[in-house]
C-alpha cells in the first residue's frame, strides 16, 4: 500500500483539458518517486495515498494542487546589465534567481529585445488543470542509500554516473 516513505513506480499519461498529451511514462519506461516528499504534484500524491499495486486511476488535479496559478509578478523585464558581462542570453535559457531570501525560482527567458530581457518564473504547466491516467506498477521500501539521497535509484529513478 502506498504510504509515506515508500518507493512507488508508476505508468501514467498526463493530458490537458483539450486532451493533448503533456507527458507520459510507460511500463517499459516507468517513473519512480519517494512518496510523501513532494516529488510529484500534491493533487496526484494525495490521490495515490493508500493505493495498491495494480490500482488504475483517473485523477484531475486543479492548478492549485498542481503547478500553481500563473503569477504575473513572476513575469518580468530585466535589463541585460543585470546578467554577467559577456553572458549570451537566448530565448529558452533557464537560470535560477533568489526572489526572496531562501526562495529560489527558475526563470526562463521568453523574449530578448535589445537590452530588455523578458523572463518568466512560472512553471510551464502553471494554470493548467492536469488530467492523469495513472497505474501503480510497484511499491517497495526504499534502500538506506535511497533514503540518505532522498530520491529513488534504478528504473524510473535517479541515475548516478
Ligand atoms: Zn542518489
Amino acid at each position: 500500500m502506498i504510504k509515506e516513505g515508500t518507493v512507488v513506480t508508476l505508468a501514467y499519461r498526463l493530458t490537458n483539458p483539450a486532451g493533448e498529451e503533456l507527458d507520459v511514462a510507460t511500463a517499459a519506461e516507468p517513473f519512480a518517486y519517494l512518496h510523501g516528499t513532494g516529488q510529484i504534484v500534491t493533487g496526484l500524491e494525495s490521490a495515490l495515498e493508500g493505493a495498491l499495486v495494480g490500482t488504475k486511476k483517473k485523477v484531475v488535479v486543479s492548478p492549485e494542487d498542481g503547478y500553481g496559478e500563473v503569477e504575473d509578478h513572476l513575469r518580468m523585464n530585466v535589463k541585460r546589465s543585470a546578467f554577467p558581462p559577456g553572458q549570451s542570453l537566448d530565448v529558452g535559457m533557464r537560470f535560477a534567481a533568489e526572489v526572496q531570501p531562501g526562495e529560489h525560482v527558475v526563470f526562463m527567458i521568453t523574449e530578448v529585445k535589445g537590452d530588455d530581457i523578458f523572463v518568466d518564473g512560472n512553471h510551464p504547466l502553471a494554470g493548467e488543470t492536469l488530467h492523469f491516467d495513472v497505474e501503480v506498477l510497484g511499491i517497495r521500501e526504499p534502500t538506506a542509500e535511497e533514503l540518505s539521497h532522498g530520491h529513488v535509484h534504478g528504473p524510473g529513478g535517479h541515475h548516478h554516473d
